[in-house]
């Protein structure tokens, strides 16, 4: 299904291609030809430069045509096409009229420079032989401007090529992870020995672009690619400046441009277009939700997002380019008034200024401000700039590739409609603990496939908000229900929590559906030490993994899992308690916590309220304990804490990660490690950074850096 869905799209672009006008040496000839002839008589009195009618109807036209054609032609397989060629044009003349014609033909034919007192502007009733200077400046001309849109195409399909060579990698990648965990881990840390690799990891495929800025929100909240997509979108980028500006012929005199920068601004123009066509769709393509390649290579979304907005801004530039070279030929030509005025036209400046307008409306500063805004708004746009693009390309016939991009959007629609379907509209449990988390809970199929690190995007079903989807990680509760644990933040989430409030003990049912699973499982359980690194409400994705490690018992390869929680509060440890609880039975996981506001002694009310029911408070007054409670933190409280959460080591303050991290990897010297890390920006980025940098010293053994966190 998944391969099949590749090559889909593969043939997609193919389909698209083969669709594009690309002359062959024949058709350039019998273009040439009907040229010369028209230089060197006149067969009807309707006979132009640009109309075949009267070779459609004059034997002499048709004649001394085929003379040219088949003079200039050597093999039967070009001699087919010219005949193709003349079809298209001349739909009542048949193969055998033509061959007729050309054997007829030789006995007739004159040489019009020897005919006295000749006038070409006068009707003759004869076939003639033509002019092979006049045929060799056509032909030179057909085929600078010619060769320049094939060139166009083998360029357009040099990108296709170039996403495919990286797609390719990462689909095999994910795929010898699939079927080979440890062959392909064993390979890894063989060529970990390699210090060429170990420093390509260190400063190519770990790092964040510059500094430690990749989850981060930078200039106006925009965000960093890593180095090894900076690195792939820069070669793209390169290609794409290469393939805009290399490769052209110019040839003058020429009979359609007046001078050699009116005919490479063209010719300029004319590539342009033909390159808009491949980042079109590559742009349509890598935005989906569900686009087939999020699956063969297991990348996260995030990265398809990212490779999206900068092939985005690459298709802009391109268009700009089309736009400027076109507008400016029209206006020496002359014939901008003309152009203007027409229907193509208009279309093309619509998807001009609706694909710019979604160059300003994609910026990151928006998006972070609302979000369901900004992709409304976004996918509106997309839709106007489609249209604009389809009308403005169909006159050409190239509207194939806007049907592509159509048809790859469609698809991903479809798929999460399939989605949603499949898990269908279900009543969720959801309660507000610490004042800071909702909890909901939900009944899925038991068929609904549920993995580690999974994360489905939840449709609230309330009038307010059934035209939003969040995405959450997923955990699967002892009963196997799924679970969201979800930061309360200023939009749907407000509104939740705003009417649990006043609910009993916050708690409420609502109407959710779950479009998902979505992520990739990563087979962490092949390596010996697991260090989990998370933060706030980052922790279920790797909690899943270290449960899902624990009991696996003797399946999994791996001896030791360490998983590290910061949290801000005490507080926090009240939504999350029931599954620390539950890794006390398993003696391979230590269990770290940070508070960081140690000392401000902000417990949740699972603490607080056992203490009061101790002391024989009633059912109402436990009720009315509705806020979270400031207290100092006691020595009363911590061994509560501790009471409860045994084989959880509580530090304070905020964790020292790069000394964490170097102790960590230093204990487990020589073994494989994946650490993973689901935090908070600034940590996720300070990991990567950490890791990166341990990665480059560490030998005998495999360091992989899995970062659970997205943001877009
Ligand atoms: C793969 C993934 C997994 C996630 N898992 C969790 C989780 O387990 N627990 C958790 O608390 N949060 C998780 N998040 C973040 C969560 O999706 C947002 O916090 C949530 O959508 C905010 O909703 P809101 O309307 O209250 O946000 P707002 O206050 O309106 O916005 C807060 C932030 O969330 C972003 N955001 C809002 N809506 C979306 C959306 N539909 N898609 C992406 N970003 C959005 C905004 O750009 C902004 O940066 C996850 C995000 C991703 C991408």
């Amino acid at each position: 299904m998944k391969l099949s869905a590749a090559i889909v799209t593969l043939l997609l672009t193919s389909v698209c291609t083969a669709t594009l006008t690309l002359y062959t040496h024949a058709e350039l000839v019998g273009l040439s030809c009907k040229y010369s002839l028209a230089k060197t008589a006149k067969f009807c009195k309707d006979d132009a430069l640009k109309s075949y009618d009267c070779y459609c109807r004059d034997i002499n036209a048709l004649g001394s045509f085929m003379y040219c054609g088949f003079s200039q032609l050597h093999s039967r397989k070009e001699y087919k096409q010219l005949g193709a060629f003349y079809q298209v044009r001349c739909p009542n003349i048949t193969i055998e009229m033509m061959k007729d014609a050309y054997k007829n033909v030789t006995s007739y034919l004159v040489d019009t420079s020897k005919v006295q007192g000749y006038n070409a502007s006068k009707v003759i009733n004869y076939p003639v032989v033509y002019k092979k200077p006049s045929f060799t400046v056509a032909y030179d001309n057909y085929f600078a401007r010619y060769s320049n849109y094939r060139y166009g195409v083998y360029m357009g399909a040099g990108f296709m090529g170039y996403w495919g060579i990286v797609l390719l990698c990462g689909t095999v990648v994910n795929i010898l992870r699939k079927t080979s965990p440890n062959a392909l881990l064993s390979i890894n840390k063989g060529a970990s020995n390699s210090k060429f690799i170990r420093w390509y990891r260190k400063n190519i495929s770990i790092p964040a672009l510059c500094r430690s800025s990749h989850t981060n929100r930078v200039f106006l909240s925009g965000l960093l690619p890593t180095r090894i997509e900076s690195v792939i979108v820069l070669v793209f980028f390169v290609l794409a400046l290469l393939c805009h500006s290399l490769g052209y012929m110019s040839v003058q005199p020429n009979f359609t441009y007046s001078s050699r920068s009116e005919e490479l601004t063209r010719y300029v123009g004319d590539r342009s277009a033909a390159l808009c066509l491949y980042l079109m769709v590559l742009t349509f393509l890598f935005g989906g939700r569900n686009q087939i390649f999020l699956f063969l290579t297991g990348w996260k979304l995030s990265t398809f997002l990212t490779y999206h907005k900068w092939l985005a801004r690459m298709l802009m530039m391109s268009v700009l380019v089309h736009t400027i070279t076109m507008v400016t030929t029209s206006i020496i030509r002359g014939i901008y008034d003309r152009r203007s005025g027409q229907e193509y036209w208009k279309w093309g400046i619509l998807a001009v200024v609706v694909g710019s307008t979604m160059l300003i409306q994609g910026f990151s500063w928006l998006r972070e401000r609302n979000y369901e805004l900004f992709l409304y708004v976004h996918i509106g746009l997309a839709v106007l700039f489609l249209v604009g693009a389809w009308r403005h390309i169909e006159v050409f016939g190239y509207e194939y590739f806007a049907y592509a991009s159509a048809a790859l959007w469609c698809f991903s629609t479809f798929i999460r409609l399939v989605r949603l379907a499949g898990f269908g509209i279900k009543t969720a449990q959801v309660v507000v603990v610490s004042d800071e988390t909702l909890q909901i809970t939900v009944q899925a199929n038991s068929w609904w496939p549920f993995f580690p690190g999974s994360f489905g995007y939840v449709h609230f079903i309330t009038k307010s908000a059934f035209w939003q989807s969040h995405p959450f990680t997923i955990v699967k509760t002892e009963d196997g229900k799924l679970r969201f644990y979800v930061k309360i933040k200023n939009g749907v989430t407000k509104r939740l929590h705003k009417k649990l409030m006043n609910a009993p003990n916050k708690t409420g049912e609502i109407k959710i559906a779950v479009e998902g699973p979505y992520g990739d499982r990563i087979p962490i359980e092949t390596y010996d030490q697991v260090l989990l690194y998370t933060g706030g409400n980052g922790i279920p994705g790797p909690y899943a993994y270290a449960k899902t490690l624990c009991e696996a018992k003797k399946k999994a390869k791996t001896k030791f899992v360490k998983l590290y929680w910061v949290i801000r509060n005490w507080s926090s440890l009240d939504w999350f308690l029931t599954e620390l609880k539950a890794l006390q039975k398993h003696d391979k996981i230590q269990a770290i916590v940070y508070v960081t506001r140690y000392h401000e002694g902000k417990v949740g009310e699972k603490f607080t309220i056992s203490d009061s029911s101790s002391s024989n408070h009633s059912e109402d007054d436990k009720d009315s304990k509705a806020e979270v409670k400031e207290q100092v933190i006691s020595i009363e409280w911590l061994s509560r804490i501790q009471n409860e959460l045994p084989h959880v080591e509580f530090r304070e303050g905020r964790p020292p990660m790069p000394e964490i991290i170097a102790n960590d990897v230093e204990e487990a010297k020589g073994q494989n490690i994946a650490i993973m890390s689901c935090a908070h920006n600034h940590m996720c980025d300070e990991i990567r950074a950490i890791v990166a940098n341990q990665v480059g010293d560490y030998k005998n053994g495999r360091i992989d850096l899995f970062e659970e966190l997205q943001t877009w």
